[in-house]
């Protein structure tokens, strides 16, 4: 069977994540912080929409970049949070999640050996669609003491003659890190200078706790070299209706719907139909929605500090990343540890790149009393360990 199948695809690394769910779904009992997705369901009105569409009988294709409607409420959405100016009928493509409008923006730019960079630790797409599309991946591996920003030195260290890409997330994937407009300035300028796009994931940018999220198609001159990405998964708690969009310069947009056309036709109606609700409507889930991610954050940090776990403040998305270094295992032996004697699943940093090594990944998408349940035995955890490397006479 072996030759039947293309190496590119048999050399990629399973995801590390599936690997951590398929042996905490052999032990009974487990509480999970492991899924990133939002507990909620989708906003009532936002189903009825849908529901209501169907009725009406709307069971057809749309136009393959998106209904008229919906790319004209995502050029107004991004008016109104970040300023932006796109042209519904040329600059926007509705896909299917901002995992598709990922795939394809990378297939529609890449040509073999070009290098794409990649912050890590990371959403685990990334890679495995850039090499897929052909790309050479050089990864930056962010800084717990920078908060996981991006510097410009960094990237400007990375850069190399064959650099074509950047793909950043910010707030982020799995460490809760965000970029404020100073940081993005300075990576701009870097960008600009060395002629690169960037592919710009904000899957998250609803969820910010410090202010609104800055895209940095914002910053001047970055508008008409970045792909933006974004989705209605987490801001409108809208994961299995597989819906998101891309924006950008028509050019590229134009050669994406291509590929989208090809291999998608187009995304479902019945989703398309509920996304222009959500656009027009629903403000207020949004904030209802950010604002119970943000107590559950404030209880995660304020319960890491009581039991003596290091963790920097994640300012957006719905993670938490803590410091598990100083317990001297590995982040996977962590887990699995964890899993094992308190049965709380947690996802090892490790699964993000090897940056993410010394670090667990907390979603806090879950209900503040799976939380505290949870806490209570990372706490009991946590004291085993100290206890047995104070016994042990180990420094931490
Ligand atoms: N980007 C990031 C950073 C994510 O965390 C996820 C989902 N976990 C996605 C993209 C994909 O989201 P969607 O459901 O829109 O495909």
């Amino acid at each position: 069977m072996r030759n039947f199948l293309a190496k590119k695809v048999l050399d990629l690394k399973p995801s590390g994540i599936r690997k951590f769910f398929d042996i905490a779904s052999e032990i009974e009992g487990c509480i999970s912080l492991g899924v990133g997705e939002p507990d909620f369901d989708t906003p009532w009105h936002i189903r009825e929409e849908g529901i209501y569409s169907l009725e009406r009988g709307k069971t057809h294709y749309t136009s393959n970049a998106g209904l008229k409607d919906l790319r004209i409420e995502i050029c107004n959405y991004l008016k109104r949070k970040n300023n932006l100016d796109y042209k519904w009928d040329s600059d926007v493509l509705v896909t299917v999640g901002g995992s598709e409008a990922i795939d394809i923006a990378l297939r529609a730019m890449i040509e073999d050996g070009d290098e794409v960079i990649i912050t890590t630790p990371c959403y685990v797409s990334y890679e495995p669609c850039a090499i897929m599309a052909g790309a050479k991946v050089k990864t930056i591996p962010l800084k717990n003491e920078n908060e996981f920003r991006l510097t410009a030195k960094e990237l400007e260290e990375a850069i190399t003659p064959k650099s074509k890409i950047l793909l950043m997330n910010f707030p982020n994937n799995p460490t809760g890190a965000i970029m404020e407009r100073k940081d993005l300035e300075e990576i701009a300028k870097v960008v600009i200078e060395h002629d690169l796009v960037v592919i710009s994931d904000e899957i998250y940018s609803e969820l910010t706790y410090f202010g609104n999220h800055v895209s940095i198609a914002e910053i001047p001159g970055m508008k008409e070299r970045t792909i933006l990405i974004n989705g209605f998964s987490k801001s409108y708690a809208m994961t299995g209706w597989r819906l998101g969009f891309a924006v950008g310069p028509s050019e590229i947009i134009r050669q994406m719907i291509k590929i989208h056309q090809f291999c998608i036709m187009c995304a479902p109606i019945t989703s398309q139909h509920a996304a222009v609700e959500a656009l027009r409507n629903g403000d207020s889930d949004v904030t209802y929605m950010r604002e119970a991610y943000d107590e559950r954050r404030r209880y995660l940090l304020y319960r890491f500090k009581e039991m003596g776990l290091p963790c920097f403040t994640p300012k957006g998305a719905f993670y938490v990343f803590p410091d598990i270094r100083k317990f001297g295992m590995s982040s996977e032996e962590f887990a699995i540890k964890l899993l094992k004697e308190q049965k709380v699943v947690v996802v090892p940093g490790s699964a993000f790149g090897e940056s993410g090594e010394g670090f667990i990944r907390i979603s806090y998408a879950y209900s503040i009393d799976d939380l505290k349940k949870a806490l209570a035995r990372v706490e009991e955890f946590i004291k085993t360990l100290k206890w047995f490397l104070r016994t042990w006479n180990v420094k931490f």
